[in-house]
């Protein structure tokens, strides 16, 4: 993993998610390295790795809680944040840079409302801040029950046995919490049901939708049916019936 240090001119940037203001990523790239992810047209913005494997490297903006902190200073009204749209907020680089933690810190003393999307039980070291905060939640993705589908399309990212035992942590621990099944791998609805609804208080699913980016790895492990529209809206309507 080739990881980098770098500086940043800005911290929040304007979103379209649902329910938040502004997403803030820490990083550029993803160790995590999902066969799967959107965000691989971020190494546009790299000088250094704009031809790099995604998932090969990560470029740590070392700068981004200060530049948070200014801009928050300037902003008239509290909003909501999240982290992170572009990358894990709590990827393997974050145990070292801790940038994620200041910018939660920021964004409490601030009086802003934090979500959080990861695959990382490392979120936890951070309960601390998260249960101080107003109205923190954190989600889970978790597009599979199969952690053989998980070890091929999500080469380094947390077993998924272990973001279900950190969605029951932080629930214990009284921060609201919820799931991303996106995007819809190959996998057993009602099994990911069953692990998944007791800890969770809603849920968001999402289909493929990068196909041709993983159709070669599909096809080698006998997953080309999980291509298809069929397989796709009705593992969808599955999961929402079972989820209510
Ligand atoms: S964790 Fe998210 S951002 Fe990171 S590689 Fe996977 S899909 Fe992409």
């Amino acid at each position: 993993m080739d990881v980098v240090e770098i500086q940043t001119k800005s911290a929040l940037v304007r979103s379209g998610i649902p329910g938040v203001n502004f997403v803030i990523n820490p990083y550029l790239g993803c160790g995590h390295g999902c066969r799967y992810c959107y965000a691989v047209f971020m190494r546009k913005y790299s000088r250094l790795h704009a031809n790099a494997a995604w998932g090969s490297f990560v470029e740590a903006k070392v700068n981004i809680v200060d530049v948070l902190r200014a801009e928050l200073a300037k902003k008239r009204h509290a909003g909501a944040a999240m982290l992170s749209s572009v990358c894990d907020p709590y990827q393997p680089a974050e145990l070292r840079y801790r940038l994620t933690r200041g910018c939660l810190e920021a964004l409490r003393e601030f009086g802003w409302r934090i979500e959080i999307l990861t695959r990382s039980p490392l979120v936890m070291r951070d309960v601390d801040v998260l249960k101080t905060s107003i109205g923190a939640s954190v989600g889970f993705s978790i597009p599979t029950d199969d952690d053989r589908v998980r070890r091929i399309l999500e080469p380094n990212s947390p077993p998924i046995g272990s973001r279900i035992a950190t969605l029951k942590k932080l629930r214990e621990a009284g921060v609201e919490t919820w799931a991303f099944i996106g995007p819809i791998l190959p996998m057993n609805p009602k099994a990911l049901h069953d692990m998944v609804a007791p800890h969770v208080s809603s849920v968001i699913i999402s289909a493929l939708n990068y196909r041709s980016q993983v159709a070669g790895v599909f096809k080698t492990h006998g997953w080309g049916y999980a291509l298809g529209n069929d397989y796709q809206k009705g593992t969808r309507a599955e999961l929402k019936r079972l989820f209510g």
